[in-house]
């Protein structure tokens, strides 16, 4: 009998509804940037991947907890993160911003003074925003997934939200009434989080499978159908 070496399936937790990195499409599948590179990440390096949508905390805790072997999330990479998890190249940038309801006037982060903000649990926007909370005189309410946390603003139960460009960008796109009212802050990129332990074998493979999909086109072909021009 042959030794046949069965291919290892990781698992990957990710957010609950982060488009265009990741949600529900209308046949009720999840899809997405996120999804789709993982998985085309893993058939360049010959491993399986199973996809859980645990949302964004939840997944960096499971982590964490070892209960996951990664997460892909459209997840900063930041030093905090560098120096708690083995985190991938970058393969998507973003940047932090603040968001009203359109047509509403709060037009400028001067404008929020007295108001409410809502932010999401976990996230580099929700520590951004608590940094400059008391500079620019708002408080904050915190939701655990971002739909919530922008129906809190068009609803005008919060002045504004905080959470990465492209996601909100593509909300607006897809028709959530929010208008950004910062520059980008913290500007950075996405990356894969594994466990320290996985250093030097399952970063190496992600690290080395994006690097093949970019070469190959595979990667552009992922950005562009969800977002046209990769921006
Ligand atoms: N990019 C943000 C972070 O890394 C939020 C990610 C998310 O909400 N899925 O904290």
């Amino acid at each position: 009998q042959p030794v046949v070496a069965a291919t290892k399936t990781y698992t990957f937790g990710t957010d609950v509804t982060y488009p265009p990195f990741e949600f529900a499409n209308k046949h009720n599948v999840y899809v997405g940037i996120d999804i789709d590179l993982i998985r085309a990440i893993a058939k360049e390096e010959g491993f399986k991947v199973k996809v859980k949508e645990l949302g964004f905390n939840t997944a960096v805790q499971s982590l964490e907890a070892g209960q996951i072997d990664g997460v892909i999330a459209g997840m900063n990479i930041t030093p905090e993160r560098k120096a708690k998890f083995a985190m991938s190249d970058a393969y998507y940038p973003s940047g932090i911003v603040f968001a009203g309801k359109s047509g509403s006037s709060i037009k400028n982060l001067q404008d929020l003074r007295g108001k409410r903000v809502a932010i999401k649990t976990g996230t580099a926007a929700a520590d951004y925003a608590n940094s400059v909370k008391n500079k620019y005189g708002f408080t904050t309410v915190t939701f655990d997934d971002s739909d919530n946390m922008y129906q809190d603003v068009t609803t005008g139960n919060s002045a504004a939200c905080v959470d990465d460009k492209p996601v909100i960008q593509y909300a607006m796109a897809t028709g959530v009434k929010l208008h950004i009212i910062s520059k980008p802050a913290q500007t950075g990129g996405y990356g894969i989080a594994l466990p320290k332990s996985q250093q030097h074998k399952l970063l190496v493979k992600i690290n080395r499978g994006l690097k093949k999909l970019r070469a190959n086109g595979k990667y552009d072909q992922i950005i562009s159908k969800y977002v046209g021009n990769g921006s």
